[in-house]
Formats: structure tokens, C-alpha cells, sequence
């Protein structure tokens, strides 16, 4: 009977995540083989394929990539209060001042507007385009609408925005709403609470918390150099959005360039990859843009200070709420995305990159390549489907290919030889090597190719400790028209 419960539950946690995508391969991947794991058995105890083997566990059957032994793990993230903080209730909601050009829903300028308009604060601290270099972001204190009209929209850089608080407070402003990302938002938070904060020992002032959700952020010479290595001239670009996972510039002119942020990584502040906070968890109030429909924000109110003000934003008309709130989902996955770097592991491995120098792009190996196999072509594991082969995709102007590689067999793959290489006229004419070491089962693997010139047909072929697992082909005649 006991057991038949256990049974129970199983499957309808199984059926609860059903399309999450976890798996024993990211149980091992980010929480074993990162030692974090805690040794308490949860994920053996769970799941009859998993046994408890020289200090982890390790797989003794066939895994169905349920992810059950993943939602027990009590290192893995999986619960709301761990991605995204306490808050105390949520919105999806926009200005209502046509004046208010924002990035989103216009809902931090809305509520500086009504802070100041009603005299709650003397002053607040914002970032704007510095006028004599674009889109370089400049920490500015504002004190009057029109001022504050000019400061909103979003610089996707650091902006040194404490500097700015501490010298409001020197000219003797003491009510300030702050506006910043979440590290701001932690500074802040730490010069006012901690015993050595400045904020907390006798330069006090009273600062209203506006936290922007932030997934990353860029070095500005970086960012100006890919653009410029992308023909966007940066003093013709009106707004810069990221957005489901897409970098766009929009120019003056309505031209509108779009990359994967991905393809940014070459210009990311190095701090970035190693920050778990998403919405501004030690905020008052939070806003960004996932979760909310264009021209709307996600909002979080996370105090009683953040809940008064914004209620009273909106009975004064300040602001207006959609009567949908934000999918809560969406914000949930991006900021379990963001707190993986916990593990301080990429959730993809990815085996060919590239980075930008002065010099331009230049392609650089991640792993050692493998020697070279001779393999016997055989048909007969290829029907095994072992591996699933995602949908080329050609990235960056087009220079790149990127297909990702799911082991789906259910079981640990090792010494796994992936090999892709351009054909033209039965002749191989470029080939490309990686070796994986273990490749567990339901985990993906992104492979980036350079293409050559001229390029016609590309041949995948994965191959085991045995022989050969699968193999597959990339048209780029057939890739092109279907991408433009
Ligand atoms: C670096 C960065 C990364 C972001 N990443 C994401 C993300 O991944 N997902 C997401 O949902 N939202 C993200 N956001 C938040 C989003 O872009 C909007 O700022 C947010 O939705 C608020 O929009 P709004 O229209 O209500 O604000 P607006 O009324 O347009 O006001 C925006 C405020 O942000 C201030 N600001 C602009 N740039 C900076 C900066 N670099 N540092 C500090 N303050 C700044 C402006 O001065 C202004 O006060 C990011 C913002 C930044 C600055
Ligand atoms: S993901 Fe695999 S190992 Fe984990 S509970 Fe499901 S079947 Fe078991
Ligand atoms: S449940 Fe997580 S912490 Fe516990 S033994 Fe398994 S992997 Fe380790
Ligand atoms: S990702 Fe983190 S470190 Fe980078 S700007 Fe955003 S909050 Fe700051």
C-alpha cells in the first residue's frame, strides 16, 4: 500500500512537470558534479533507476527525463521565493502621461512624476544618455518633470549610480527615490542597512527603492564596437530593447537590427556573469519588462512603502493597472536562467565561440579537438535516435551556424566524438572535431560553426565509444530563404 502511494505521487509529480525540462543530466551537471551537492539522498530515494553509488547517485536504468529527482533536490531552484524574493503582490501596469516616453509601461518615470509633482521627495536619481557621448550613460539628479521626462527609457550599461545618490545627499536632499538595477539596488541596500553603511551611521536619508529587473548589462566600448562592426551607426540609434532573448536596435530612421543577445556576449560586463538577481529582490518596488504585454511593466511591490506609493500613484491617476496581471511564468523562468550562474556553469555548453578584439571576430576552440576516427558507417544505430538535432539556425550576419544536439537515449553517453564537417562534391573540405567527455541524458549541447565561403552542404555526425550514433545534414540553400 505505502509503496503504491509512492508510486502515486510520482506520477503526478511527473505529470506536474510535464515541458519543464529538468532531468537527472542537470541534477548531476549543476548540483553533483559543481559540489554542491549535499549528499541527503532525496533524488535516490526518489526515482527506482538511481542508486547511491562511491557518493552520488548515479544512474542504473533507463531515465524517462522526468525531472522528479530535480524538484526534490533541495539545491536545485525551484521554488518562487528562491528566483525571484518575497513580494508582496504583482501588476502589470503603464503611465498614463503621454509625455512619458518609457522603455516599457513608463511606470518608473509615472511614479517619480507623482513623488515629485506631490512633493514626497526632494529629489531622484536616474540615468540618461550622456549628451556628449550617446547612449554612454550618465548617473544624473533630477529634480523637476521636465528633467525627469528626459531620463527614461532604458541604457543597457552600468551606470555609476551611486555617486549620484551620495551627492544628492551632500547638496542636503534627504526624500530620494533611486532608480537602478539590481546591483545598484544591493549597494543601496547595504550602505543602509549594514553596520558600516554610510547610509546607516549618521548620512541618513530616506530612499524609495525603484528596481529595475536586469538580465545583463554591456561594456560600452564593447557594445559601440559591435555596433560599429554591424554598420549601426550609435548616434542614429533611438531605443535598444532586449527582449525574449533578442538584442534590437532601433535607428532614427526606423532601420531595426535585431541579433540573439547571445551574440553579445563578447561585449557583457564581466560581473554580469556571475549576478543571480533578476528583479531587484532588495527593492521596494520592482518593474521590468518580461511578463507584460508591449508597452506595459511588470511590476512587483515587495514593502509597505513600495504598496502605498504605488497605490496612491494609481488613485491619482498617475498610473494604470491591466486587469491581467504578468505571467508570473515567464518572469519565473528568466530568473531561474539568471540564478543558475549560481553554479557558475553556461546551462548549454557551447563548443566552438567566438570574441571581439580590435582586431574583429576571430574563432577559438573551447576544448581540445579530438583526433581523428576512422568510422565505420553503419546504418543500424542511427535508428536508435539516440541524439535529437534541433533546427539549424544562422547567427551573426549569417557567419554561423548553431544547432543544438539533445542526448535522448535515455542514458549517459561517453567518449562522444561530434564531428561536422562541410562537404562539396563527396569531397570533405573543412571539418570540425569536439570530444564529450559524458554527455548525460535529456542534456543539451550548442554547437556554433563557422561557415565557410561558398558553402553548400554541412554533415553532422555524432559518434560514440563504438561507433556511429547519428548523423545528419545542413542545406544552407535550403537554410537561407527559409531564415530571411
Ligand atoms: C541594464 C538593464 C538591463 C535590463 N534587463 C532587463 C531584462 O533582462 N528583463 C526585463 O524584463 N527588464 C530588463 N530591464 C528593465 C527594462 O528595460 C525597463 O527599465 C523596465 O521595464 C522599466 O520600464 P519603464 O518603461 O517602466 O521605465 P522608464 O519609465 O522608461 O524608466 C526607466 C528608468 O531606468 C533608468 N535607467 C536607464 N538605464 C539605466 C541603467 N543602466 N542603470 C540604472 N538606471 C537606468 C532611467 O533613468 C529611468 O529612470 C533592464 C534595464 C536595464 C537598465
Ligand atoms: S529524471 Fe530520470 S533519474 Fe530523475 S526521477 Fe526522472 S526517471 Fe528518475
Ligand atoms: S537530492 Fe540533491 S543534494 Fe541530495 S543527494 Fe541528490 S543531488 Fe545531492
Ligand atoms: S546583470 Fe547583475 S551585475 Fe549585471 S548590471 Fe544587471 S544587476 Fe548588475
Amino acid at each position: 500500500m505505502s509503496v503504491e502511494k509512492v508510486k502515486r505521487s510520482f506520477s503526478l509529480a511527473q505529470q506536474r512537470l510535464e515541458g519543464t525540462k529538468d532531468s537527472y543530466g542537470k541534477l548531476i551537471r549543476e548540483i553533483v558534479n559543481t559540489g554542491i551537492c549535499t549528499h541527503c539522498g532525496a533524488c535516490v530515494a526518489t526515482c527506482d533507476v538511481l542508486e547511491w553509488v562511491d557518493g552520488k547517485p548515479k544512474l542504473v536504468g533507463k531515465c524517462t527525463g522526468c525531472g522528479v529527482c530535480y524538484n526534490q533536490c533541495p539545491r536545485t531552484l525551484t521554488l518562487e521565493s528562491a528566483l525571484i524574493g518575497d513580494y508582496i503582490t504583482s501588476y502589470s501596469a503603464r503611465a498614463t502621461n503621454p509625455d512619458i516616453k518609457g522603455q516599457d509601461g513608463g511606470v518608473v518615470t509615472a511614479l517619480i512624476e507623482f513623488l515629485l509633482d506631490k512633493g514626497f521627495i526632494d529629489s531622484a536619481i536616474v540615468t540618461m544618455k550622456d549628451p556628449k557621448e550617446n547612449w554612454k550613460p550618465l548617473p544624473s539628479i533630477v529634480h523637476t518633470k521636465e528633467e525627469l521626462l528626459k531620463s527614461s527609457g532604458s541604457i543597457y550599461c552600468h551606470s555609476q549610480t551611486l555617486i549620484a545618490l551620495i551627492s544628492a545627499i551632500k547638496n542636503g536632499d534627504s526624500s530620494i527615490a533611486f532608480v537602478g538595477t539590481p546591483c545598484n539596488i544591493d549597494a543601496v541596500y547595504k550602505m543602509t542597512t549594514s553596520p558600516t553603511g554610510l547610509l546607516n551611521l549618521f548620512m541618513r536619508a530616506n530612499i524609495i527603492r525603484l528596481g529595475l529587473f536586469c538580465m545583463d548589462s554591456f561594456d560600452y566600448r564593447s557594445l559601440k564596437l559591435f555596433m560599429a562592426n554591424h554598420g549601426i551607426d550609435i548616434n542614429n540609434v533611438e531605443k535598444m530593447t532586449i527582449q525574449k532573448g533578442k538584442f534590437t536596435f532601433i535607428e532614427k530612421d526606423g532601420k531595426i537590427s535585431e541579433f540573439p543577445v547571445h551574440d553579445l556576449d563578447i561585449a557583457k560586463s564581466s560581473s554580469c556573469n556571475y549576478c543571480i538577481d533578476l528583479t531587484s529582490e532588495k527593492s521596494d518596488i520592482s518593474i521590468g519588462s518580461v511578463g507584460s504585454p508591449d508597452g506595459w511593466s511588470s511590476v512587483l511591490i515587495r514593502t509597505g512603502l513600495g504598496n502605498e506609493i504605488f497605490n496612491e500613484a494609481v488613485k491619482n491617476g498617475y498610473i494604470e493597472v491591466n486587469e491581467k496581471g504578468p505571467s508570473m511564468k515567464a518572469i519565473l523562468f528568466l530568473a531561474k536562467l539568471k540564478k543558475v550562474s549560481l553554479y557558475t556553469l553556461k546551462k548549454r555548453r557551447t563548443f566552438v565561440i567566438r570574441y571581439v578584439g580590435e582586431e574583429g571576430i576571430t574563432e577559438k576552440k573551447l576544448v581540445e579537438t579530438a583526433p581523428k576516427k576512422e568510422v565505420v558507417l553503419e546504418d543500424t544505430i542511427a535508428k536508435l535516435k539516440a541524439v535529437k538535432m534541433s533546427k539549424p539556425k544562422l547567427i551573426d550576419n549569417d557567419k554561423i551556424i548553431s544547432i543544438t544536439l539533445t542526448n535522448v537515449s535515455g542514458r549517459s553517453m561517453e567518449d562522444v566524438i561530434v564531428n561536422i564537417s562541410h562537404v562539396s562534391e563527396f569531397f570533405e573540405t573543412a571539418s570540425y572535431n569536439d570530444k564529450i567527455s559524458v554527455w548525460y541524458p535529456f542534456e543539451e549541447l550548442e554547437f556554433q560553426i563557422p561557415r565557410i565561403e561558398n558553402d553548400q552542404e554541412y554533415l553532422v555526425r555524432v559518434i560514440d565509444k563504438e561507433s556511429r550514433v547519428m548523423t545528419n545534414k545542413i542545406d544552407i540553400q535550403k537554410l537561407i530563404p527559409q531564415q530571411k
